[in-house]
């Protein structure tokens, strides 16, 4: 693209605001220099601070912070709050929520993905001088990618233990939502593995918080949906790192075999057996045009799409045993013993043997598939629920064997796993069902733009058989709430976390893209 061409883009966007952004833009642009250097209203800039991984919504920031250093973030906010009206700042780590989440109309999107540089508190430091409190850890910066997190640990031989299943997330968005993947039922959510955040507060005031220090706020930002501050820096809790992973897909014809095999495994008490998981996750298979078989062997795929033929749907549990150099020679035997005690369909168990890092970032493999037949940026209109153990079957009836079935659109990926609430502080912001054992599903459907409003619709038909079936379920990266949703989601919480956005962010300027308490 020619210089000229993008002068002209420039002035255009410029003069391209809406009417009730005129004030908000002089406004910003009029503030400390500090601030005013490192705002941007180029379009390319401005166009991806309108849009997400969702493809659904989109928002018009009237400028994008590049920052360099906390303390631009700080003076940012400090600015907006000096304001008669203040103008709204949405932390972007990468825009990889499907909900607008990550926007603001009329407001400032601070750009985390800018702010990785390790003299400025952004990078990652590895630290492996146990002490008696802590163990290892890792300092990282807020807009840091999980990616980098494991590469870096790794050249040090250690590793995060909790994780997700896509890595080019970052660490302050997935901090604010929970963090979960198969690894969840051993060593709890993400956000359940920090010693210590930096926030600047939604004051603008920069805070060191942990479970000593501050510890109201490292309780509520944690979960916090972006509400209370913005994370620029998070200590991470490190394990030693495998170097293999025996990766396994067993094939159940039963969800109720299958959950109760999965709800023992999660159940194994490790200080009495030594054999259990590093990760238990669960999928279905549909038989639909999208079937995708490429875990398989080419030579077995026959016989898998016969039993989804048979039997409408097949269910997976999807297990991982890490192993290092030392157990090499013991690690298929432990294999063989776990599976040993499962209920699966005689001989439909799959395995890989792949790298540790080959193992977590396994979506990526997907995306790069994707991305070039332009699969990758279409609308995802998914939802992620919580459901009860004690309902989990229930929910498979109506949902699995019922609405996705019944509907003449693809299933998508559906993702289904076991974790127990004791692995989960209850002091933390992030919301879980109100029972021992509960479930994730997450239905995560990629769509055509034709199609968005019938998945939506079908997202709210599940919604809806949970409250006629009477299922207690707690949304995970929650979206399109109303105020009363909000009130319920939270239930108990509700007025902690009314009580800390007015102590922490009493001009509601953080994060307005999560609906809570602005329309937006
Ligand atoms: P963004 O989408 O940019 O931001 C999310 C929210 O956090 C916004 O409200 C934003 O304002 C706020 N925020 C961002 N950075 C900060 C910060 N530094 N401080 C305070 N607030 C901030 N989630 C799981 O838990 N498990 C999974 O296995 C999983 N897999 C995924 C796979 C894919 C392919 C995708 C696209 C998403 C997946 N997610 C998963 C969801 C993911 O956790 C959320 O999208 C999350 O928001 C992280 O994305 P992000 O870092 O791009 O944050």
């Amino acid at each position: 693209m020619g210089k000229p061409f993008l002068v002209v883009l420039w002035l255009t966007s410029i003069l391209v605001v809406s009417e009730g952004q005129d004030e908000t833009l002089l406004s910003v642009f009029q503030g400390p220099t500090e601030v005013t250097i490192r705002l941007s209203r180029d379009p390319v800039s401005l166009s991806e601070g309108s849009a997400d991984y969702g493809h659904m919504v989109h928002k018009s920031p009237v400028a994008i912070m590049n920052p360099v250093a906390t303390s631009d973030i700080s003076v940012l906010i400090k600015f907006s709050n000096s304001l008669t009206v203040p103008f709204k700042v949405a932390a972007r780590g990468e825009a990889h929520s499907v909900s607008g989440q990550a926007m603001t109309d009329g407001g400032v999107v601070v750009n985390m993905s800018n702010f990785r540089d390790v003299n400025n508190g952004g990078g990652v430091l590895v630290t492996s001088e146990s002490t008696a409190a802590i163990g290892d850890y890792v300092d990282v910066g807020g807009g840091q990618r999980w990616i980098d997190v494991l590469r870096d640990t790794l050249k040090r031989g250690l590793s995060p233990r909790s994780w997700t299943d896509y890595l080019y997330l970052t660490v302050g968005g997935t901090l604010s939502n929970a963090g979960i993947s198969g690894q969840t039922f051993r060593f709890g959510p993400q956000i359940q593995n920090v010693y210590e955040l930096d926030v600047v507060t939604g004051k603008g005031e920069e805070v060191t918080c942990s479970p000593e220090i501050n510890s109201d706020l490292f309780y509520a930002v944690l979960g916090g949906l972006g509400q209370f501050g913005i994370i620029t820096r998070a200590r991470i809790a490190l394990g030693s790192a495998p170097s293999r992973v025996k990766w396994l897909r067993l094939l159940y014809n039963d969800f109720s075999v299958l959950t109760s095999d999965q709800e023992r495994l999660i159940s194994m008490n490790e200080s009495v057996q030594t054999n259990i998981p590093n990760y238990l996750e669960g999928s279905l298979l549909h038989n639909e045009s999208s079937l995708d078989l490429s875990f398989y062997p080419q030579t077995d795929r026959p016989r898998i799409t016969s039993l989804i033929n048979q039997n409408g749907i097949v269910y997976i549990l999807e297990l991982a045993k890490y192993y290092t150099n030392d157990s090499q020679t013991t690690v298929d035997k432990e294999v063989e013993e776990l599976i040993s005690r499962l209920k699966f369909v005689p001989t439909f168990v799959f395995e890989k043997d792949v790298s540790y890092e080959e193992f977590l970032d396994r979506v990526r493999s997907d995306e790069l598939v994707l991305r070039p037949q332009g699969l990758w940026d279409l609308p995802h209109p998914w939802l992620n629920i919580f459901v009860p153990k004690s309902r989990i079957l229930d929910f498979g009836e109506g949902v699995f064997n019922g609405i996705l079935l019944n509907q003449n659109l693809s299933a998508g990926v559906v993702l289904f796993y076991p974790m127990s609430r004791n692995k989960w502080d209850d002091k933390m912001s992030a919301m879980i069902p109100d029972e021992e054992i509960f479930y994730v599903v997450s239905l995560l459907q990629t769509s055509t733009y034709d199609k968005v409003e019938a998945y939506q619709k079908r997202n709210q038909m599940v919604l809806q058989f949970c409250k006629d079936a009477g299922i207690q379920i707690k949304q995970y990266l929650p979206h399109n709430m109303t105020r009363n949703d909000w009130t319920d989601h939270f239930g108990v919480k509700w007025k902690v976390f009314q009580q800390r956005k007015a102590r922490y962010d009493p001009n509601h300027i953080l994060s307005p893209g999560q609906g809570i308490f602005t329309e937006q």
